[in-house]
């Protein structure tokens, strides 16, 4: 086994790594990162980049066939070639050559192979071919490995064979009758997507009394709403009982007890288990530091992992479970790159105002808490609602342009702790309300920032006025 040195090694290649790897190079730091699949991780081949791709091309024709006088020009649906080879070009036909060819260029030492911990300060890699080396890295340990596609529990699955987020972004085909086990982000998106793509009966499981459960209960009733609109079935409060396939690849049953008590058996090609995800660590080396195996790694604000001695492990991304996203990976690994670097830095900007776009037809974009959850630390909370439709720039956009957008306002300290907008392009409102929450801007200072007319971001100003009106205070 040959043994190499390094002031910083990087385990996994995904979003989060990658950045992390980038920050520590930037002041002359020697970098390496270790990459088993494909640089750039799961949001490049398997997630972020080809859902969107998948959804964009029936959300266009969506939103034309809403504009009078453009609507006419749309005579067809969804060309389902077409937008697949737009989906491989999104993903280089899951060729890495163009991150990996980045990652050099910024200084990086690319070493390919799975990479577990070996003690303090130690990385055993090995390669495709069965090789072995050893790396030391003299300051720090950075851990990006990410997540991957969970499995609930439930009679039968684990028995039969079931997609997960790899294989609804890789399809080739539209399965005729797809079943979607889980309302969160991804069952709802992959959900609308193969609609439109030309699956013909789309249901959607969801155990929580409504879609994305994690957010605003109104975001996910007017979801469900709009998906139900295009012919998507939708379960809320129902719990998949046990699930059954003819054979390999015949029709998959599944036994479903809804919200009444009653029990329904639903049939389909292909089943999506989109329950959740499970952190990459279950062969990591972990237990070469004394931690867990299998679970996430916890770390504290400088994204260094906790119960591990000398300041020397950070994890970063998915797999520390703070916030599964792309854009708080990336946060934390400009934070965690700034302290290996001696910068004495600390990451709240992911859990503060963790901004989160589900990017279906109506978009649902929140940041910072929801109602609830402001309401249980005990702030002093008012809330206000607005109909994105009433604003001018609605109405230009097209018919039925509407949604709810709500924020959650701290009265005592005038300042927004919580934001949820729905609505078509909802996602591209939300910046404002992170930067809102993270500066702490106070109402009567959002009083004198004044949006455009006809812009969506009226809603803004909608929104303080009926705040004015509704809880009788006045903006200085
Ligand atoms: C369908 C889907 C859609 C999504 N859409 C969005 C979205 O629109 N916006 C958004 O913000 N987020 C989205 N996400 C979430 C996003 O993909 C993740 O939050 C993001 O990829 C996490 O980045 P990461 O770098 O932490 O981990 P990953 O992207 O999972 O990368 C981890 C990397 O580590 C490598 N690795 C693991 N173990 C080892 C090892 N032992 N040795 C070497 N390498 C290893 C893996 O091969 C992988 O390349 C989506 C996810 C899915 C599944």
């Amino acid at each position: 086994m040959t043994s190499t040195t390094y002031d910083v090694l990087v385990l996994g290649a995904g979003p989060a790594g990658e950045n992390a790897a980038d920050i520590a190079a930037r002041d002359g730091l020697r970098v390496a990162i270790i990459e088993r699949e494909l640089v750039g991780g799961e949001c490049s081949y398997w997630g972020c980049m080809p859902s969107k791709a998948l959804l964009r091309p029936g959300e266009a024709l969506e939103e034309v066939s809403r504009v009078p006088g453009a609507r006419h020009a749309v005579t067809g649906d969804v060309d389902l070639e077409d937008a697949l080879r737009r989906r491989d070009a999104f993903t280089s036909n899951w060729d890495d050559a163009g991150q990996a060819g980045w990652v050099e260029s910024v200084g990086v030492d690319l070493i390919r192979g799975h990479g577990r911990l070996a003690g303090e300060r130690t990385v055993e890699v090995t390669a495709g071919d069965g090789t072995s080396q050893r790396i030391v890295a003299t300051k720090a340990v950075v851990v990006a490995t990410g997540t991957s596609s969970a499995s609930p529990p439930i009679p039968g699955l684990a028995d039969i064979a079931t997609w997960d987020n790899r294989d609804i972004t890789t399809a080739k085909q539209a399965p005729r009758r797809l079943l979607v086990i889980g309302g969160g982000a991804i069952g709802v998106e992959m959900a609308q997507a193969w609609k439109w793509l030309g699956s013909e009966e789309v249901t959607i499981v969801e155990l929580f009394d409504h879609l994305l459960s994690r957010e605003e209960p109104f975001a996910g009733d007017e979801l469900a709403l709009a998906l139900e609109k295009m012919g998507i079935t939708v379960h809320v409060g129902a719990a998949t009982q046990r699930v059954d396939r003819d054979g390999t690849d015949g029709p998959v049953r599944a036994s479903v007890r809804l919200g009444d008590g009653s029990t329904t058996t639903i049939e389909a090609d292909e089943v999506l288990v989109a329950t959740g995800r499970r952190p990459n660590t279950d062969d990591i080396g972990l237990d070469t530091l004394g931690l867990e195996p299998g679970r996430f790694i916890t770390v504290d604000d400088h994204l260094l992992a906790n119960g591990v001695e000398g300041g020397w492990l950070y994890a970063v991304g998915d797999v520390n479970g703070r916030s599964l996203l792309t854009h708080t990976g990336k946060y934390q690994a400009r934070i965690a790159g700034a302290h290996i670097n001696g910068v004495d830095t600390k990451a709240w900007g992911d859990t503060k105002a963790t901004p989160r776009v589900v990017f279906t037809s109506p978009e649902v974009a929140a940041v910072g808490l929801t109602e609830r959850q402001a309401r249980e630390q005990g702030i002093d909370v008012r809330t206000v609602r607005y109909d994105i439709g009433h604003v001018a720039a609605a109405s230009v956009l097209g018919k039925g342009h509407k949604g709810t957008v709500q924020l959650v306002v701290d009265a005592a300290r005038r300042v927004i702790v919580g934001a949820t907008f729905v609505g078509p392009r909802a996602g591209e409102l939300l910046h404002a309300a992170t930067i809102a929450i993270v500066g702490e801007v106070t109402l009567d200072t959002l009083w004198h920032a004044v949006p455009s007319f006809p812009t969506l971001s009226e809603v803004w100003l909608r929104l303080l006025e009926a705040y004015r009106d509704e809880h009788q205070v006045r903006f200085a």
